[in-house]
């Protein structure tokens, strides 16, 4: 088998792999670079088409972050041939998350804000949903080319990350012997408060296609949810009992559903005042609403539980709505995680920074450099100093004093690194190739797994290179 990472490794890029096995060539996830516009973003297709004889026959979408589906329109037209799979809640999701991003990428062009032609349009998308094939979970399907000589089966596990996420098992016959190729994509050993967690193929594999976002994040290994959800707890109670206003900046798909379920558990316990409003707005609700009609047939730690059975309020649109929104004690669920400027949770942040009652409780992954990063950094380095700091949320806004509470709180979708050597325990396999990750992550994954099980080969995949595996 040959694999080649058509996009970044090292770092949480454009997730996208392609495997050929024999005839049959194989693309798993489509993803764009969050970082990155326009064709820089995508995954590098032209590797492919530099090749004589290779083809996508297939493409296996894991589930609907874009990190990992963001470039499939551009896939499809690249490769007008191509079968598409995931499960019927990815692509659901990907049927309100792919014609979002159009919009987005043809508003910032019209705004100024990017100077990239969007990717796709949104009429582009009609006829391409059509092309996607869903199927049930740890139900074998056909991925065999046109020109296979063996036929590939794949299977779908649950990842436990996110609404439809799966791992993906891959079996074929090679030089007269059954090959298992288990891809994790982002993956969750653990249960989340919605989404229960991951469920992997019964060992052994022969190679192992292993993320590794957490691999440099100690702390995230040293801590447990249920400490997680009392510090949040608390923090909560301590903000609302003064009377202030509770940001809690998520990312639309996955984080802010699992935060509203924590949140409701509280109020049902009656941690926190049942009439405390809740403000949610834009595309999570949406979102959301797929979270609950899909309650019934994706996994779910309790199918009765409905995101949308969280009293919850539609924060105001106009300005004057949302100040009096944030008037006397209330929680504000609303993206981006990150905080980027001209968005909710920043603009709300900068309502509030400088109030010494509210608090801004950073709940996700928070890349350096952003607003959420930034008043991390200046909330830890008021801590012991007298000296107020100062954070730039938005360069037109420009410093605001830091008064307001600041924590972080650990409720990753992603399995920390302790987790992902387990895995390799039970999975067994002969190969591991590292992806997913930044450069110290990997490292300590390869140092690590060589440690434990010193009979693994353990590969840090680089952009572009061909590997046999
Ligand atoms: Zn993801
Ligand atoms: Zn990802």
């Amino acid at each position: 088998m040959l694999f080649i990472a058509l996009g970044a490794t090292d770092a949480v890029g454009a997730s996208c792999h392609f495997l050929k096995i024999d005839g049959t060539g194989l693309v798993l996830d489509a993803g764009v670079d969050p970082e990155e516009g326009g064709p820089a973003s995508l995954p590098r297709f032209e590797i492919i088409h530099d090749h004589a004889g290779w083809y996508v026959d297939h493409a296996i979408i894991t589930h609907a972050h874009h990190d990992h589906i963001g470039a499939l329109p551009v896939l499809i037209r690249e490769f007008p041939h191509v079968q598409v799979h995931m499960t019927r809640a990815t692509r659901d999701l990907a049927e309100f998350t792919l014609p979002a991003s159009a919009r987005l990428q043809a508003r910032k062009l019209k705004e100024g804000s990017s100077s990239h032609e969007p990717l796709f349009h949104e009429k582009d998308l009609e006829y391409q949903s059509y092309l996607y094939l869903t199927h049930e979970l740890e139900t074998p399907f056909d991925v065999s080319g046109l020109r296979a000589e063996t036929p590939v089966t794949a299977e779908l596990y649950t990842a436990g990350h996110i609404l439809g996420s799966a791992g993906v098992l891959l079996t074929f016959e090679e030089d007269g012997a059954e090959r298992r190729v288990f891809y994790t994509s982002d993956t969750n050993l653990r249960p989340q408060t919605i989404i229960p967690g991951g469920s992997y193929p019964a060992p052994p594999v022969d190679v192992l296609i292993l993320e590794s976002t957490l691999g440099a994040d100690p702390e995230a290994e040293q801590t447990t949810r249920k400490q997680e959800e009392r510090k949040f707890r608390e923090a909560l109670q301590r903000i609302l009992g003064r009377g202030g206003t509770a940001l809690v900046p998520v990312f639309a798909l996955g984080r802010a559903q699992e935060m509203l379920a924590v949140i409701d558990r509280f109020k049902e316990r009656g941690q926190i005042p049942e009439d405390v409003p809740v403000y949610t707005a834009g595309s999570l609700r949406a979102i959301a609403d797929l979270y609950d009609k899909s309650r019934h047939f994706t996994p779910r730690r309790d199918p009765d539980f409905q995101v949308f059975g969280v009293d919850q309020k539609r924060l105001p649109r106009s300005n004057s709505g949302k100040r009096g929104a944030l008037d006397g004690p209330s929680i504000h669920v609303v993206s981006s995680g990150m905080m980027f400027e001209r968005t909710l949770s920043n603009w709300i942040a900068q309502q509030i920074v400088d109030d010494k009652d509210s608090g801004i409780l950073l709940v996700g992954f928070a890349k350096e450099d952003t607003p959420a990063a930034r008043l991390r950094e200046a909330a830890a380095a008021q801590n012991g100093s007298d000296m107020t700091q100062e954070v730039i949320l938005d360069p037109e806004k420009g410093p605001q004093p830091v008064k307001c509470e600041v924590h972080r709180f650990r409720f990753s979708g992603h399995s920390h690194r302790r987790d992902l050597i387990q895995l390799v325990e039970q999975l067994q396999p002969k190969k591991v190739l590292l992806v997913h990750g930044e450069a110290e992550a990997r490292e300590w994954m390869e140092d690590n797994i060589q440690f434990f099980y010193p009979d693994v080969e353990v590969i840090r995949p680089q952009l572009g290179e061909p590997l046999e595996v």
